[in-house]
């Protein structure tokens, strides 16, 4: 279509405004779809500045074409955003109701986004010169530079498979470079197959839920349910070793703590074929590098966290969610998406299989497979003939507790130590003491700018508030009473390592909490070092996944109650989802687990399902409340979240927003009402809740309500923001 001159681009910026802008084509350039999904360099805004953005529609401009400013170059000469991810995309816009624009900017790697030329994703490899392949024929002596000899000699090998099979190659192939034996090149075309270690023989209920997921074409949504050890991560691997081999792409998808070092290894180890990762610890570079690779089909397979859901996938095979309830799926701020809905979306459009695997599905997803929307696969016992571990309640109520522990626990903690294994001490709290209390008038501290306690830090030298950061030095008397009888009440990480370290002086112990653990690999690398040694590990939620640990037989959860009387609707299922992910840790097959569950609550409903019927009957438990109460998977939910430096301005912008609500049948307004956390960081917040028993309506509502949203004037003295499908109320 030769460009007439009121045709006009239509391009997406990331800017916070919910519609496209209209441009001229660069002059003397015809334009037609092919543009779509291209990213574009645009002047935007007062003087000189300008946007990156990517071309959603080519079409008459508006109101014709005068005044349009024009293009002022085109980055790609292919589509970007092509097919199916710009579908998803849109969707997701759709969905979220989000300005498009954020969406693309969202999904597109940094340096891409900022409008950078897509990164050299050439492969580099290693072969051998006429001189090597001689030396290679001729006797010669052993060693790494050898070895690596003999294999070069039968074909040319990518840098990238050598990563998978040696870790010190690369001290060899210099050595051999140096005598002129082998070179550096690129490699032209896909990555060769390597060999790749056999897996195990399925055990039946494996080669049944594989069955299952090979039955049938296009998008099969699945659910594997499984516990910790029976063997899901075997199911992934022959699935995408099918996909593979069908010569198709996979995404695997892994929490924020799920994508180990070990876990890498062992999709390298097991595929054959080069396995990307990426993930937020990646360096902008290197994310665009994978990104790019995925879209021009030379990368086969990526496993990545959330934001890796937005890779392209040209020749899509299969997705695959980890750990499909994981809380780290949902992004919390700017685009509020959820990863594995989105790649439930992909998946369908693309027509492939998604396996959504757990030990705990989210109630959502239990649903769905309880109401056939999904095949619910199952696999029952451990692999290897690993039995459950054996649980049990330590009721607490009258016994003395020495800094939260009771004797009970203590004295299994020595049994396992005296055994020569590890044992697990778990607490979702980190610092000294969660609040310092006046023993006299009950004072407590509290942070100034939170409607929060102030956690205490150092053996009690300092307070920490966990929601700003603010800090503080503890009074030496009661500020109400001056009393000196000031004391830190409960116990988090660092009193209960002092209380073991106390009692088991002898004992090797480490504790994983986000103070002594910032960086993600760092837990990897505290829990490598542990190895098998006997010994006690000391940790919060941080600890309820990752590196492998053989010898833990003994998991201790200290304070479960603070879960069982939560406002959350969520919180006994996030609750039974973290006891059984922490507790799964516990044995092996020589080795059998023990769990503790130290509480004041036994009787509790929660408590007494979990250890009578696991998980399932958790889960059948609270889905039947949900249902009673009308909360998701039965309906549906979106909550307007404002905050602002004073009460009244909150307050005023969602009397407003509720004002401007255009009432619909079927979608009930609640609210304004404060938040959880009525104050944070000096911040008033409050919220609206909706909720509808279908989707249709509630979006309808929502499509209505965000323009006025907008336009209100007491929108500009707050922050605001819509989550739909929210996680955490
Ligand atoms: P999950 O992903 O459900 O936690 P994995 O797939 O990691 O389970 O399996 C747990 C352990 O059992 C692993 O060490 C794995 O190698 C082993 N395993 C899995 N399936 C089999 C099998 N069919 N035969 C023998 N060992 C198996
Ligand atoms: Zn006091
Ligand atoms: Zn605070």
């Amino acid at each position: 279509m030769p460009s007439t001159p009121d045709t006009a681009l239509r391009i997406a910026l990331p800017v916070p405004l919910p519609r496209a802008f209209d441009y001229r084509p660069p002059a003397g350039m015809d334009v037609d779809a092919g543009w779509i999904g291209c990213r574009v360099r645009v002047p935007f805004g007062r003087g000189d500045g300008e946007q990156v953005g990517v071309v959603v529609g080519v079409g008459p401009a508006e109101g014709g074409g005068d005044g349009l400013k024009p293009v002022l170059e085109r980055l790609d000469a292919a589509p970007l955003l092509g097919g199916e991810l710009f579908e998803s995309l849109r969707w997701l816009a759709g969905y979220y109701h989000a300005p498009l624009g954020e969406v693309l900017a969202t999904a597109l790697p940094g340096p891409i986004r900022a409008g950078q030329p897509l990164p050299e994703t050439a492969r580099h490899g290693w072969a051998l010169t006429p001189a090597g392949l001689a030396a290679a024929a001729a006797p010669g002596r052993d060693g790494k530079p050898r070895r690596l000899l003999l294999q070069l000699a039968e074909r040319p090998l990518g840098e990238d498979l050598l990563d998978q099979q040696a870790e010190d190659w690369r001290a060899a192939a210099r050595a051999l470079a140096e005598r002129g034996l082998a070179e550096r090149l690129v490699l032209a075309g896909r990555p060769e197959p390597a060999p790749a270690l056999p897996g195990p023989p399925l055990m039946p209920a494996q080669a049944q839920a594989l069955a299952a997921l090979r039955e049938g074409e296009g998008f099969r949504p699945c659910l594997l349910e499984g516990v910790t050890g029976s063997g899901k991560t075997e199911v992934y691997l022959q699935a995408i070793a099918d996909c593979l081999a069908a010569g198709r792409q996979a995404l695997v998808l892994v929490p924020e703590i799920g994508l180990t070092p070990q876990a890498l290894a062992r999709f390298r180890s097991r595929l054959g074929v080069p396995v990307l990762a990426y993930h937020s610890g990646l360096a902008d570079g290197e994310r665009a590098r994978a990104w790019t690779a995925m879209l021009r089909g030379e990368a086969r397979v990526l496993v990545g966290t959330r934001s890796a859901v937005f890779c392209p996938l040209p020749e899509a095979g299969l997705i695959v969610v980890d750990e499909e309830h994981d809380g780290s799926y949902k992004q919390q701020d700017g685009i509020r998406y959820h990863a594995r809905d989105l790649a439930l979306v992909r998946a369908s459009k693309l027509g492939v299989p998604v396996l959504l695997g757990s030990a705990t599905p989210s109630l959502e997803t239990l649903h769905n497979a309880l109401s056939g929307r999904y095949r619910h696969l199952r696999l029952g016992q451990r692999a290897g003939g690993a039995r459950p571990p054996a649980v049990r309640v330590v009721d607490i109520r009258k016994r003395p507790l020495r800094n939260g522990l009771s004797e009970d626990l203590l004295e299994a903690v020595g049994r396992c130590l005296a055994r020569g294994e590890q044992a697990l001490v778990f607490k979702n709290r980190r610092g000294y003491a969660p609040v310092l209390i006046c023993h006299d008038c009950g004072w407590s501290a509290h942070c100034k700018r939170c409607d929060a306690a102030m956690t205490v830090h150092a053996g009690g030298r300092r307070l920490i508030c966990h929601h700003c950061g603010a800090r503080a030095t503890p009074p030496n008397a009661c500020p109400d009473c001056a009393s000196l009888a000031l004391q830190p009440q409960g116990a988090g990480t660092e009193r209960i390592e002092e209380a073991l370290a106390e009692r088991f002086p002898e004992a090797l112990m480490i504790r994983v909490d986000r103070e002594t653990t910032r960086r993600r690999d760092a837990i990897e690398k505290h829990l490598a070092d542990f190895g098998d040694r006997s010994g006690i590990l000391v940790g919060t939620q941080m600890l309820a996944k990752g590196h492998d640990l053989p010898r833990l037989t003994l998991v201790a959860v200290v304070g479960v109650d603070e879960g069982l009387f939560s406002a959350d609707f969520r919180a006994g299922e996030k609750l039974a989802q973290l006891l059984i992910q922490v507790a799964g840790r516990a044995g092996r097959a020589q080795l059998p687990g023990e769990v503790l569950l130290q509480t004041h609550h036994p009787e509790h409903p929660l408590l007494n399902t979990l250890l009578a019927g696991g998980y399932p009957a958790v889960a059948a438990l609270q889905l039947a409340e949900r249902e009673v109460a009308q909360f998701p998977p039965y309906a549906h939910l979106a909550l307007l979240r404002a905050e602002a430096p004073t009460e009244g301005d909150m307050q005023g912008f969602l009397r407003e927003a509720r004002e401007a609500f255009v009432a619909r049948e079927g979608v009930q307004l609640n609210g304004p009402m404060p938040a959880p956390m009525a104050r944070r960081a000096g911040k008033a917040r409050g919220q609206i809740l909706l909720d509808a028993a279908q989707r249709a309506p509630l979006h309808a509502a929502l499509h209505d309500w965000l323009p006025k949203l907008q336009a209100l004037k007491s929108a500009r003295r707050v922050r605001w923001s819509l989550d739909v499908d929210p996680t955490d109320l």
